[in-house]
């Protein structure tokens, strides 16, 4: 049994909470390629976003200068609530495991909406609510964002208008009752209360729809009536800014036992969780004062890292967002029916994206069942049901400390464990009643996507 010197979980004090957000950005040699005007092709105008997006957001996601951004004392007080979230030293799954690895995660699903998400939510309600708006839309997937967001509206009382992937509504009712109780509208997508919707409803009567759908809703739901701001839970930099603190609190852990992690991992859905995570950790990287590796994990049947191709394409099915330079499988990949809903987007953060290009960064991609027997065996020795999407990243966690069992060497593991998995027991469900599947896009699949990319640069 190890030496069991470094706590089970390290906390933080309250006052220990990080005072400011961290935009790797600005110390990015190559900066991530601007969004753009689908109109004009060219790189979109502070003017331009602010129809859709809230004022000091839309500078946030342009500032590709300012190293440290102050967290708003309204938002510290919120986090306080809820963090800081452990970083717990996983010495049970080690054992398990028989590795000489030391693996560390943190874990951010100690919320209701149990996910990171509330960390960039409550953060874009502040901001919202300082700017005098009425209420914000957005879409929900599988419905952790919509829930953190309901949760950050009812706390600065702003109306929450939230589009849900339609076969979600009908399959998760219980997420849609959490975000009804938190006082949000929700709406199955696509729907006929916008023109986008009921187009999409012409063309393919009885679709389950898809979050890229619900994003167009939700956008035309925000510009349409007066006092309504679209809300995106990742991707955005933004929303990279805001997860930074997952990494920083992180970090701040380490050091207090002067430990550097080696590798650090994390799932990549849209790359909120994982650039938050890696954030302080790559700065360093950057700026030639450390070494990490580091690696996203995202599923075998939505590969826009490992398989998908760098090129601006459309946030969303209906194309009213602006363009995004991004690894992509384009925005009308279907996505298939795998459990891991909140890693089901087609693109990927363009933050992430340029690293990834700079080959500052891996990705490898995994099977669900596999995912489901990390999840499994994570759960029965560290207590935790995990989310997941998070599973992801305990596969790959768990792969890098059976290498080290292999060569004897002792890593130093960081993954990001983002949330837990009581939403998702259907998933779980089908795993023990051996009936999930795995699902691998053809190649031919693939090109046919790619094909309906926007010609541009
Ligand atoms: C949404 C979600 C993700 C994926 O989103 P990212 O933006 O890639 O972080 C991962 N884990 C959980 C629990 C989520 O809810």
């Amino acid at each position: 049994m190890a030496n069991r010197e470094i706590p089970y979980k390290i906390y933080l004090s309250e006052n220990e909470i990080p005072k400011t957000w961290y935009n790797v950005r600005a110390d990015m040699k190559t900066k991530p390629a601007p969004l753009l005007n689908p109109g004009t092709g060219k790189p979109a105008t502070a003017e331009e976003l602010t129809p859709v997006f809230c004022k000091e957001l839309v500078d946030q996601e342009l500032n590709n200068d300012d190293r440290e951004i102050e967290i708003p004392e309204e938002i510290y007080n919120f986090y306080k609530m809820y963090r800081p979230a452990p970083l717990v030293r996983a010495y049970c799954l080690e054992e398990k495991l028989q590795t000489p690895a030391h693996i560390y995660y943190k874990f951010e699903g100690n919320n209701t909406s149990g996910s990171h998400k509330l960390n960039s939510a409550i953060a874009q309600a502040y901001y919202a609510k300082k700017e005098g708006l009425k209420g914000v839309t957005t879409e929900t997937g599988a419905g952790q964002w919509g829930t953190a967001l309901s949760m950050a509206c009812s706390y600065f009382n702003l109306d929450c208008k939230v589009y849900m992937v339609k076969v979600s509504y009908e399959q998760k009712p219980f997420r849609r009752e959490v975000m009804r109780t938190y006082g949000a509208n929700v709406t199955p997508s696509p729907s006929d209360t916008t023109q986008i919707g009921r187009k999409i409803l012409a063309e393919h009567p009885g679709t389950t729809g898809s979050l890229g759908c619900a994003i167009s809703e939700a956008v035309e739901a925000a510009v349409t009536q007066p006092g309504y701001r679209y809300v995106l839970g990742s991707v955005l930099n933004q929303v990279l800014l805001h997860q930074s603190i997952i990494g920083l609190e992180a970090k701040t852990a380490l050091d207090k036992y002067g430990v550097k992690p080696d590798v650090i991992i994390g799932c990549a859905g849209g790359g909120s969780n994982l650039g938050g995570l890696i954030a302080p950790f790559m700065g360093e990287k950057l700026r030639g004062e450390a070494d990490y590796e580091f690696i996203a994990v995202e599923p075998a049947s939505c590969p826009s890292f490992t398989r998908g191709v760098y090129a601006y394409d459309f946030a969303d099915t209906g194309k009213v967002c602006p363009l995004a330079k991004m690894y992509t499988l384009g925005s009308d990949f279907i996505p298939s029916p795998n459990h891991a809903g909140g890693l089901r987007y087609h693109g990927m953060s363009p933050i992430l994206s340029q690293l990834y290009d700079d080959g500052m960064l891996k990705a490898v991609s995994v099977k669900q069942t596999e995912v489901f027997d990390a999840a499994e065996t994570f759960a029965r020795v560290e207590g935790i049901l995990p989310a997941p999407e998070s599973s992801h990243a305990i596969k790959v966690a768990i792969d890098e400390a059976l290498k080290c069992k292999e060569t004897g060497e002792e890593k130093n593991i960081l993954f990001g464990l983002t949330g837990t998995g009581y939403f998702d027991l259907t998933a779980y469900e089908a795993y023990n009643n051996g009936t999930m599947t795995d699902y691998i896009p053809t190649d031919e699949t693939l090109a046919e996507f790619r094909s309906h990319l926007p010609k541009i640069g």
